[in-house]
């Protein structure tokens, strides 16, 4: 498996430092999931590992598989095998899901080794059964008119599809009623082996509840101040973070 590394990340949106020095490790047949308050730094930590233009690392390194990622274009990260589901579009006009999922796993292969039209469709429709998606998802335009929870399948589908090395899921699970939720966490669970390594950006535990991840981590104030197994999720869940700012003197 692959290993993205963050060490010692610093970063500024306009000129304010918004992660103070963020150190993570995900490798290949781990998924960890990141959670803490609002406002803490976690999207801000996945628009910088995107190259988000707007988020300056101003110190610290991010690295895949010892390469530097912030020395790559937006599109070699995805080339080298990560995945963010933000990269991809909200709407390209004219484009239909399907066309739109066959491009992009075909940008991340070399010339002459596209997958096939009949190998796609097969496998497009097996990962859509699964996701419970209606057939006409793929025929139609890129996330135009999708629902709220059509969308988020949408992004799993395209991670099962995409088959990526490390995967960064920022609020996955926001907004989606109980049953989207355990079918976005059926797919997410499909994925592990190995070969692949997830971050799951979450405020709340119970997408936890489906997907049980190897390591927990707290992130506040834009660090990560606390890691741990599934049961500091579930702590998390019954206690709040109060607990922690008290045991680490942080104020509000
Ligand atoms: P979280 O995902 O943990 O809720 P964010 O990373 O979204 O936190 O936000 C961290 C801090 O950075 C907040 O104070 C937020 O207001 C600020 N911030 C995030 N994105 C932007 C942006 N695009 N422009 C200005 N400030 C931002
Ligand atoms: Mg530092
Ligand atoms: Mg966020």
């Amino acid at each position: 498996g692959s290993t993205l590394t963050i060490k010692d990340l610093h970063v500024s949106i306009e000129g304010k430092e918004i992660l103070k020095g963020v150190n993570l490790e995900v490798k290949g047949g781990e998924i960890h999931a990141l959670m803490g308050p609002n406002g803490t730094g976690k999207s801000t930590l996945s628009s910088a590992i995107m190259g988000h233009p707007k988020y300056k690392v101003t110190s610290g390194t991010i690295t895949f598989d010892g390469e530097d990622v912030l020395e790559m274009e937006v599109d070699e990260r995805a080339r080298v095998g990560l995945f963010l589901a933000m990269q991809y579009p909200s709407e390209i006009n004219g484009v239909t899901n399907a066309d739109f999922l066959r491009s992009a796993i075909n940008s991340r292969r070399e010339e002459g080794e596209e997958i096939s039209l009949m190998k796609f469709i097969r496998q497009m429709d097996k990962k859509m059964e699964l996701l419970e998606m209606d057939e006409d998802m793929a025929q139609r335009y890129l996330n135009e008119g999708f629902s709220g929870g059509e969308k988020k399948r949408n992004e799993i589908l395209q991670l099962m599809m995409i088959e990526p090395k490390i995967a960064i899921l920022d609020e996955i699970d926001s907004g989606l009623d109980i049953d989207a939720l355990k079918v976005v966490s059926k797919g997410i669970n499909e994925m592990r082996s190995e070969e692949f390594g997830c971050l799951i950006i979450t405020h709340y535990q119970r997408l936890l509840n489906y997907i049980s991840p190897d390591y927990v981590h707290v992130m506040m104030q834009g660090r990560v101040v606390k890691s741990g197994g599934p049961e500091l999720a579930q702590r998390l869940e019954a206690e709040g973070y109060d607990w922690i700012k008290q045991e680490l003197g942080i104020e509000d």
